[in-house]
């Protein structure tokens, strides 16, 4: 559960950047990582991400296209034929991943920096949880693809008979700009470690830490061709990916309206695909709670990533004996919450990712209001000093019908939308009738009462007395509009990348 002050991290030398990260930077543009060599786009065209704390360019990249993606799946094609990766014995392929964990660990200081300075989400968070987690999926997966059963004997009299597990060829993965390097480990690591070679579109907002993730795989020794990055725009790089028929599975992390255009065209080519979607997760607060606890642990999961984060709590139901004094504390918490730079060691909220996401949460805000939302908070843009050009909003809390656009939709900015309830059924009922079903909490010292309302919420993960809950080995993904094809983090998720083939003759 992440809380307000959670992510802060003294160790790191906050506000410096390393000379490594400053080489890193330096090059211009960053190339793309296809078979194992850094790569010009075959345009010559490139594109820039912003530091979006500061408003300025931070890097420029290539801006790769159909010929780039092509030229990516042919080498994971190549690598999966021919480079060793997908019929080497298991264990040998989890040493190189636990390598590659291992790199990331040698090397976290460099990817929070970079990952704070391309999304602007204060570095301690980056730190402590991102690229951490990142490193630990990897392991988590690598130790558990050893253990997974790759020969099944089928005991069926007269018959010599069994099912293999083998790894299926290119896997391709979109991600957005949220996650950016915690999203590549979540996503990657069960497809490598089954045997699978990838290609990776990263968000056109924050390609570093993926380019900087390939960098330490080809130190780690993963075979040129296993991991390859085309860096571009999503209607270029990332339609060209969705549409390669050379895809045996494709994964896609972002929006429902681009994730609908993905599952289409990789429809069209029969090719599997696992859609992360988007969420408007609600918190049902009982009157039974330490208020002033669940006031402060929902300001922390609201301001989390500047409120960027898919599975957060923006919907709270608040029982109506405690609603004044949770709006109390939870209006004061959120007031006294340090916006600023990423780098700045006391910021709790850092800037959105682009004046894009500025206009939209800005825009959502005056939508509610015009359509009747009260502000119990009231938000909007936020200045912060030295650093002016930065796209800061600040934490915003509102409140009314049921059908406002802010209740309704995905703000995806620190924005709540607070409602009151009485009735367990009705609260119930108010929940469910989203149209996503990612993650939802349920907050009451009876706890079989919260047992009872988790299991009712229809929802991939239902978390009781906490928000934002991630641990390797249990499964986090949605239903309805929120996703499908499956989650992350689950045991489970490595046969996603494992197919059965079945082997038998009759004995004689
Ligand atoms: P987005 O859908 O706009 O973009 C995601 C990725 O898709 C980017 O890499 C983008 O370049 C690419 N893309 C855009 N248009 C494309 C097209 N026509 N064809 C192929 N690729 C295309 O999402 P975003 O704004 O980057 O991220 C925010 C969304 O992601 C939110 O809805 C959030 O809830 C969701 N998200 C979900 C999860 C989860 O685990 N469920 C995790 C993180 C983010």
């Amino acid at each position: 559960m992440f809380g307000i002050r959670r992510f802060e991290t003294p160790e790191i030398i906050m506000n410096s950047i390393d000379p490594q990260v400053t080489k890193f930077l330096s090059a211009q543009p960053l190339k793309m990582f296809i078979g194992g060599q850094w790569v010009d786009s075959a345009s010559g065209k490139t594109f820039e991400t912003r530091d979006p704390g500061e408003g300025k360019v931070l890097a420029t990249i290539a801006a790769g296209d159909t010929a780039d993606v092509e030229a990516a799946v042919a080498a994971a094609q190549e690598a999966f034929q021919r480079s060793g990766w997908a019929t080497m014995p298991v264990n040998e392929r989890a040493v190189i991943l636990h390598r590659l964990a291992d790199l990331i660990d040698k090397h976290a200081d460099n990817l929070a920096q970079i990952e704070s300075l391309d999304v602007g989400k204060p570095r301690g968070q980056a730190a402590a949880f991102d690229v951490p987690h990142a490193a630990q999926t990897l392991r988590y997966y690598a130790d558990l693809a050893v253990q997974t059963r790759r020969r099944d004997p089928i005991a069926v009299s007269g018959f010599d008979a069994r099912t293999m597990r083998v790894p299926y060829g290119v896997c391709g993965f979109i991600f957005p700009w949220n996650f950016p390097f915690l999203l590549v480990g979540w996503g990657v690591a069960p497809a490598l470690a089954a045997g699978n070679t990838v290609v990776i579109k990263p968000a056109e907002d924050t390609p570093l830490s993926t380019l900087y993730f390939a960098k330490l795989a080809e130190e780690a020794g993963v075979p040129p061709g296993v991991v390859n990055v085309v860096t571009g725009l999503g209607e270029t790089a990332g339609a060209a990916l969705a549409r390669h028929p050379g895809l045996k599975r494709m994964s896609f992390t972002g929006s429902p309206e681009v994730g609908r255009l993905i599952a289409e065209a990789c429809g069209k080519n029969l090719v599997p695909v696992k859609l992360e979607l988007g969420g408007k997760g609600a918190a049902v607060i009982f009157d039974d709670v330490n208020v002033d606890a669940v006031a402060e642990a929902l300001a922390g999961a609201v301001t989390l990533n500047a409120g960027q984060v898919c599975c957060t709590a923006t919907r709270w139901m608040v029982h109506e004996n405690i609603r004044d004094a949770f709006v109390n504390k939870v209006t004061s918490t959120l007031d006294a919450m340090k916006i600023g730079y990423g780098a700045s060691p006391d910021t709790n909220i850092g800037p959105v990712v682009s004046e894009k996401q500025r206009a939209r949460v800005l825009g959502y805000l005056d939508k509610g209001v015009k359509a009747g939302a009260k502000f119990l908070l009231e938000g909007g843009r936020a200045e912060v000093k030295g650093h002016e050009n930065g796209y800061y909003v600040k934490p915003a809390l509102l409140t009314g019908d049921p059908g406002n656009v802010c209740a309704l939709e995905e703000v995806f900015g620190p924005v709540a939308y607070l409602m009151t309830f009485s009735d367990e059924d009705k609260v119930v009922e108010l929940v469910n009738s989203s149209s996503y079903g990612l993650a939802n909490s349920v907050w009451s010292s009876n706890l079989d009462r919260a047992n009872r309302v988790a299991e009712r919420l229809v929802a991939g993960n239902s978390w009781i007395n906490a928000h934002n809950l991630f641990a390797h080995g249990i499964p986090y993904g949605g239903c309805n509009l929120s996703g499908c094809g499956g989650g992350v983090l689950g045991p489970e998720t490595l046969s996603d990348y494992l197919r059965n083939q079945t082997i038998a003759r009759p004995l004689a």
